[in-house]
């Protein structure tokens, strides 16, 4: 980190210097410029004058030989202040890519860090539970209730387990092969079980299902598509209190159809709306974080709303909570 400063400060003091060196060089040459323009126009006048082509130093003011020259010297004054402007705007620009392209880096490389530092534990902490499981009932003789309850924490755990791998070749494929597989279905009942499936799972979450219209048919990729809204449901839970409560609507126009996942929980900054879709971005760091994730979810959502041709939004839900609106035309194959 101090190298990175230190090495910042480097390259300020050279574009710096460079500033300053350019200015005074134009100075110079504009100077020069006007000496040399002078001291032609003194040669002239003499000259001319001896050779009887003009007769007065006011004949020759008036002259073309002194407005020829005249002419000259704003054309080249005129470059030269045309040159310097160019000079300057190709340094901003280029310092601003450069400035641009080191935090992305910096970015980047934090987003590496701090997926690695969540992977890690993603990873291990079903692993340990699912062995400490196991080790249990090898080691002791339990009732067939506590066996049970600890075959079901296992189980959990394996899913927790299978869902992450998942997502993580979901993301990879996302990249280079993704493929939708199209087919026609009603959107508003899909929905509608998705979100009873999460009532289930959430028994303390208060969910609701609103449609503002029925059997509204799209076309679009199923397993695709309930990764995108499971995900916008967990988040919408992960990310509230203790009693989240979530309200799922669903419009259409006559291009899109538009469905919207509403919480009431912590909320997103504004500054930091514009990164969560990147590819293992969390917000905080991994220190102060008390939840669990990889920062793949929102990324999976984005990509698959974009192959559908679609868009997603992030908004505020006054007065506590996030909105995520997704945008889906009925049919992406028929969108160039
Ligand atoms: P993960 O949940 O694994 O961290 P996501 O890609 O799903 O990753 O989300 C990225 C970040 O966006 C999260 O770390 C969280 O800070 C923020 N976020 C997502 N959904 C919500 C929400 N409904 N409310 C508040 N913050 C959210």
């Amino acid at each position: 980190m101090k190298r990175n400063i230190n090495l910042r400060l480097l390259s300020y003091t050279v574009i710096a210097y460079m500033m300053l060196a350019f200015a005074w060089w134009s100075v110079l040459l504009f100077v020069k410029n006007r000496d040399a323009y002078m001291a032609k126009r003194d040669k002239d006048r003499i000259v001319l004058i001896a050779r009887g082509v003009v007769s007065s130093d006011v004949e020759y003011f008036e002259s073309d030989y002194y407005k020829d020259l005249t002419r000259k010297y704003k054309r080249q004054e005129w470059m030269i202040l045309g040159e310097s402007i160019v000079f300057v705007i190709s340094l901003v620009i280029g310092i601003w890519l450069i400035n641009r392209g080191y935090n992305k880096e910096v970015n980047a490389a934090r987003q590496q860090r701090n997926f690695l530092l969540s992977i890690t534990h993603e990873l291990k902490s079903p692993i340990a539970s699912i062995r400490l499981v196991l080790e249990t009932l090898a080691k002791r003789r339990l009732k067939k209730e506590q066996s049970e309850k600890l075959n079901n924490s296992a189980l959990k755990e394996l899913d927790r387990l299978n869902g992450l791998v998942n997502d993580l070749l979901l993301s990879a494929k996302l990249e280079t092969a993704y493929q939708l597989h199209l087919e026609p279905f009603q959107l508003d009942e899909f929905l509608a079980d998705l979100v009873l499936e999460m009532k289930e799972k959430y028994p303390k979450a208060q969910f609701s299902f609103r449609s503002a219209e029925e059997d509204l048919t799209i076309n679009g990729d199923k397993t695709g598509l309930t990764s995108v809204a499971i995900n916008l449901l967990e988040n919408a839970v992960k990310y509230s209190g203790k009693e989240p409560k979530i309200d799922v609507f669903l419009e259409s126009d006559e291009k899109n159809v538009r469905f919207s996942v509403a919480d009431e929980g912590i909320g997103i900054d504004d500054k930091e709306k514009k990164n969560i879709f990147d590819k293992f971005y969390r917000v905080g760091s991994e220190d102060t974080r008390k939840t669990k994730g990889t920062g793949l979810g929102l990324y999976i959502v984005n990509q698959i709303v974009r192959a559908h041709k679609g868009a997603i939004e992030v908004s505020n839900h006054p007065p506590q909570g996030t909105v995520f609106t997704v945008t889906l035309p009925y049919n992406p194959a028929e969108i160039s």
